[in-house]
């Protein structure tokens, strides 16, 4: 189905095109057509889908038919806002809305507000107003403060990340700005996940919302090969280091729990001949955008990142993603693994699974409907045990919910009791 055919007008259509989409993602055929009747959106929709495309290549067609505010009376009003968690988000939403507008005339203005970076540069931008304005919460509420940003001419509003937003503790912030927007406006919302706080949000937000969903599978999890080793912790790093050597992977992207990991890994990585490097929240906002540069340019076989990488980021034919640390829950493997196998790439994700967390990664598996074989590299067989103090101190309810002994662990320890000393 061509671009055309979802009421886009031909310069659109070809925006698309000219990026090298050749045909709609599930996500844009649904989401384009309803946008451009100026219709509230309720998407549910993974990363990875083409959402960010789907609402924007029909923002940029409704901002064209809009009328526009009269400058004078409004010095710095925003036609569009564009509200994301994170920094990462916004850099790469302003990019796609940018290389969308290339063929537009005149060129909608479109200005990138978020933290870690001086605010005066974005006061600048800010002057004369903006078509389209993409930011995080805090940054907009600091610019709204000084007066930097009108919101109350804004005819668009998407929320992208909804979830991601609240869990980033950003629910004040957006209670706020709703109150600087008009309340007549076409709003869009999307969110991977619906908790209760986000469908609270939603409800506030939207009007009449005409919902959008896609499955997860629909686009990229059959590309996405999953595989689970079991390792001991301690021998982590070593069999890493293997296995980008062994498998000849050339870029690695590397989740672990905390950003002194991030560091510690990246450094042994690094003295062991491997171009690795730590990214997470502590580095500045420029050396976040370097590293994601020279990663992107091949300059970096391996990236450690916290879960600050998990979402947002969209790094072109990233071959493998590897849970050095296993992620907190289901939600946030989906988004770790979504880094891969994306745009219809075909990708891997490999997590490493130890005696202390075999017990968490089958939760995990439960929650995703998922059984993948443990499996075992020659020279790194685990010898740890999986809680055998658990196994024999409460060998038939466990207790401790996640804890209880599988088979296997029951096996695995009485082997652990048998073997000499
Ligand atoms: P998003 O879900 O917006 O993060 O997009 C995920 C990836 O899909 C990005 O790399 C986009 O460049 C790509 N993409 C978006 N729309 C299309 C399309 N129609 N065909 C192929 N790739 C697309």
């Amino acid at each position: 189905m061509p671009f055309l055919s979802l009421g886009l007008l031909p310069t659109f259509a070809q925006a698309a095109s000219a990026l090298g989409y050749v045909e709609p993602t599930p996500i844009q055929v649904q989401s384009i057509p309803v946008i451009l009747t100026g219709a509230d959106v309720l998407g549910s929709a993974q990363t990875g889908s083409g959402k960010t495309v789907a609402f924007a290549l029909p923002l940029l067609q409704r901002l064209q038919s809009l009328p526009t505010e009269n400058r004078h009376q409004y010095g710095r009003a925003v036609r569009s806002l564009i509200v994301v968690p994170t920094r990462e988000l916004a850099a790469q939403v302003g990019d796609v809305v940018r290389s969308l507008s290339q063929a537009l005339t005149p060129p909608p203005k479109v200005v990138v507000a978020t933290g870690g970076v001086s605010i005066n540069p974005q006061m600048m931008a800010l002057r004369g107003g903006a078509d389209v304005l993409v930011a995080t919460p805090g940054r907009l509420l600091d610019l709204a403060g000084q007066n930097a940003v009108q919101l109350a001419t804004v005819r668009l509003l998407v929320l992208d990340e909804a979830d991601r937003l609240l869990d980033l503790g950003f629910a004040d912030e957006l209670a706020k700005v709703l109150t600087l927007l008009p309340p007549r406006r076409q709003s869009l919302f999307f969110s991977a996940t619906f908790p209760e706080g986000v469908r609270e949000l939603a409800t506030r937000m939207l009007r009449d919302p005409v919902h959008v969903t896609v499955e997860a599978t629909e686009l990229h999890e059959p590309e996405i090969a999953q595989r689970a080793i079991a390792v001991d912790a301690n021998q982590r790093t070593q069999l890493l280091r293997h296995l980008i050597k062994d498998q000849g992977w050339k870029r690695v992207l590397v989740f672990v729990a905390t950003k002194y990991t991030a560091e510690l890994v990246a450094e042994k990585l690094y003295k062991a001949k491997v171009f690795a490097t730590a990214f997470h929240g502590d580095l500045s906002q420029g050396a976040r955008k370097q590293v994601l540069a020279e990663f992107k340019d091949e300059q970096w076989e391996v990236v450690i990142t916290t879960d600050l990488a998990s979402r947002g980021i969209d790094i072109a034919k990233l071959p493998v993603v590897v849970n050095y640390d296993l992620p907190r829950s289901a939600v946030d493997y989906v988004h770790r693994i979504g880094r891969t196998g994306r745009a219809g790439e075909s990708g891997l994700a490999v997590s490493f699974v130890s005696a202390d967390t075999e017990a968490h990664f089958h939760l995990i598996e439960k929650r995703q409907g998922l059984s993948l074989p443990l499996e075992h590299i020659a020279g790194f067989e685990p010898t740890e045990v999986a809680t055998p103090i658990v196994a024999q101190a409460a060998p038939d309810n466990g207790g401790i919910k996640g804890k209880r002994p599988s088979k296997k662990d029951k096996l695995r320890a009485a082997a652990a009791l048998a073997k000499p000393t």
